[in-house]
């Protein structure tokens, strides 16, 4: 006899009430496997534990209701399909509405019984009791509804919710007890709830009680795990025989300090002594600056590779960019040929046939540049350096911790690492991911910076502010206009938005006829964009239409303007990051934030009138936005997380941070945690390979 072993690798489905045909739909949701599927967690829950009756229904009220249809009809108005039917029970009448939903016409006929969820108005036509229904449910003759806490999950059109439900309801069903992966002293420690029961109840809680603890759990071991993966990392390249005690005794520093243009601030003084000390000491330096945009991060960089050059090294510097990649080595060079240093450029484009890209790697591994400056082509197979003993990556976010380590290991010893962020995280997120780093903060602007004088406007005042741009560009300045979209939405709530494409054509074809102008967005190839760029630099191109792709730190001091269309669109931190494109001269510059003020965005976006500190947006953003759109889209590098949430659950985070520590200090752990790293790869190794194996 055969006897079918349950395992969560199993193909999604053989669990009862999918099959080859569901699945095919689930996989659309990345659900593959049972695994998949059970961790395939409710995005919300409804409260559905009681039914009102229809003479018992208030006025704006969402509600639930049983009840049979009696009567159906539907009809087109423009491109809307409207549903209407009346649904009674014996306390009375209630008009049901549907949009779009053509499918529900074969079902709904007169004297099913449905389940109907929707909020209660008073239609103002018939003064009739109406609901626009949310969702319906047939329910079979004496079939009783299901009540209690309603899980709904993510789900395209082809998939229904019910189906989602039934499909888990079956999983839990023929699961066998899922088993514990945390060791009895953190669950007794930090008040746990098994994983088995965690792992139901997120599915079909009987109360927000037992909701919030069965989340508290899963949470909890998501951020353990990455806080283990961060502090195994941490520990390793912690290893003394392993890193580079860099010189320091500071002849080549001192020489490229006496030819700055500018003394360095007191912070970014601080902030390289801290830098210089992990270089001196034998411990690989894992270090991350954070400081504002134009705050001086890439002169404390500079210093560092030059720091290490003095000792015999190489140093390594990885822009996200080619345009910016270009750009520092333009600089780099400028100011350090005259010091016998030997500044090389590793891109896509310096690079373009195979005797190039040889002729650049050969340097490279002959210690015939001490510096090269490139873009991810740093990364590549063929680049191995001679004596690596610095490397710097700007704005770290663009970068995933896998590329942090690819890069690490390209030399037989570790050597020092200095990533660069102007993203303003908060203190919690720098935990979770960089957790394995130290931090500097340069907190201060170097003096003298004008600071950019930034407008909230509507867009009635659209025509003077563009007029306003045209005067700016006919004395010989430059300007950005940043736009939410690239092209049109199907999105209903994205419809009043002009996209970059549309801005564009209005501008150049209008107003700007007689102004070279150009568009630029991430569906672009990285040639093109850097091309367009490049003449923006140049100064060919006078008006740059574009989405968020120039936010990072391009340099174009005579650009003095930005507009950005439906700012309400963006978080402040993120306009913040924009803002910082312009100002970088020595002229006046003007950041003006078109917004639709039917939105109450006007309040929020007043906090750029008069903040320029972006650690207070980016904290008055999370107060206002909440965690999910502080970083917009899905470029912060923070690994994939399924229900933890890094702001919403500080205080979880922050547990699971010490419970990790002091599971990874003790050396017994490690053998547990090898074995869970393998026993568990399905349950929570995904992540934390993620991590570990980067
Ligand atoms: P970040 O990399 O932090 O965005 P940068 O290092 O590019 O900032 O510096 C921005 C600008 O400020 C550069 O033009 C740089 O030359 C200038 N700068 C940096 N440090 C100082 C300083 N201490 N005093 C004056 N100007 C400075
Ligand atoms: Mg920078």
């Amino acid at each position: 006899m055969s006897k079918t072993q349950f395992e969560l690798t199993d193909d999604v489905m053989y669990v009862k009430g999918v099959g080859p045909a569901r699945a095919k739909l689930l996989a659309k949701l990345n659900i593959a496997t049972k695994y998949d599927l059970l961790t395939h967690y409710p995005r919300a829950y409804e409260n559905h534990s009681s039914l009102t009756k229809i003479s018992e229904l208030v006025e704006g009220e969402t509600a639930l209701v049983v009840g049979r249809v009696y009567d159906v009809n539907s009809r087109r108005a423009r491109n809307l399909t409207i549903i209407n039917a009346t649904l009674e029970d014996e306390t009375g009448e209630l008009q049901l509405t549907w949009f779009n939903q053509d499918y529900l016409l074969q079902k709904l006929r007169r004297g099913v019984r449905v389940l109907v969820i929707g909020k209660i108005k008073i239609d103002s036509w018939s003064n009739e009791l109406a609901m626009n229904v949310q969702r319906v449910t047939f329910l079979d003759e004496g079939e009783e509804p299901e009540l209690g806490i309603m899980p709904i999950y993510p789900s395209t059109a082809a998939i229904t919710q019910n189906v989602l439900r039934t499909a888990i309801k079956n999983l839990l069903t023929s699961m066998p007890p899922l088993t514990e992966i945390l060791p009895q002293k953190i669950l007794d420690e930090h008040e746990l709830i098994s994983l088995d029961r965690a792992a139901r109840t997120i599915h079909f809680p009987k109360s927000y009680a037992e909701l919030d603890t069965a989340r508290r759990r899963l949470a909890f071991d998501e951020l353990f795990m990455i806080q283990c993966g961060l502090m195994l990392i941490k520990r390793q390249t912690q290893d003394e025989r392993l890193g580079i005690a860099h010189a320091a005794n500071g002849r080549l520093v001192n020489a490229v300090l006496n030819d700055l243009p500018f003394m360095l601030t007191d912070d970014q003084r601080r902030v390289f002594l801290e830098v210089s000390a992990d270089m001196e000491s034998k411990v690989p330096m894992r270090r991350l600056i954070q400081g504002d945009v134009g705050s001086g991060k890439t002169v404390v960089a500079l210093l560092a590779l030059v720091k290490a050059v003095e000792g015999g090294w190489q140093g390594a510097f990885m822009a996200p960019t080619e345009i910016l990649a270009a750009q520092h080595f333009e600089k780099f060079s400028k100011l350090l040929d005259g010091l016998g240093i030997r500044v090389g450029l590793l891109s896509a484009k310096v690079t373009r046939t195979q005797k190039m890209r040889d002729e650049v790697y050969e340097k490279i591994s002959a210690h015939e540049f001490d510096i090269v400056i490139g873009t991810h082509a740093l990364l590549q197979e063929g680049v191995k350096f001679a004596k690596l003993g610095l490397v710097v990556t700007d704005e770290q976010h663009r970068f995933g911790v896998a590329q942090r380590s690819t890069l690490e290991k390209k030399s037989s010893t570790l050597p020092d690492m200095l990533v660069m962020t102007a993203t303003p995280i908060p203190r919690t997120m720098t935990l979770t991911i960089y957790g394995d780093l130290d931090v500097s903060l340069i907190k201060h602007l170097p003096p003298g910076r004008k600071p950019i004088k930034t407008s909230v406007k509507t867009f009635r005042s659209r025509k003077k502010v563009y007029e306003f741009v045209h005067e700016e560009i006919a004395a010989g300045r430059q300007a950005y206009v940043v736009c939410p979209l690239i092209e049109r939405s199907e999105s209903e709530t994205l419809a009043d938005i002009e996209p970059a494409e549309e801005v564009f054509d209005m501008l150049s074809g209008g107003i700007f006829a007689d102004v070279p102008c150009a568009l630029i967005h991430g569906k672009l190839k990285p040639r093109e964009k850097d091309d367009i760029m490049e003449r923006f630099r140049d100064g060919e191109i006078k008006l740059l239409v574009a989405t968020t792709v120039i936010e990072v730190g391009v340099d174009v001091p005579n650009a003095t303007v930005m507009v950005v269309e439906h700012a309400e669109r963006f978080g402040l931190a993120q306009l913040h990051q924009l803002r910082g494109r312009v100002g970088r001269g020595s002229k006046k510059s003007y950041c003006i934030l078109l917004a639709d003020m039917k939105s109450d965005a006007k309040i929020r976006l007043q906090a750029m009138e008069t903040t320029s500190d972006g650690f207070k947006l980016a904290e008055q953003d999370l107060k206002l936005r909440g965690p999910g759109q502080f970083f917009g889209e899905a470029q912060h590098g923070l690994p994939d997380l399924k229900i933890a949430d890094v702001f919403r659950d500080v205080d979880i985070l922050i547990q699971a941070r010490d419970a990790a520590q002091e599971f990874i200090d003790d050396d017994a752990n490690l053998t547990y945690f090898a074995n869970l790293r393998t026993n568990i790869a399905m349950t929570y190794g995904d992540k934390f390979n993620q991590i570990t194996e980067a």
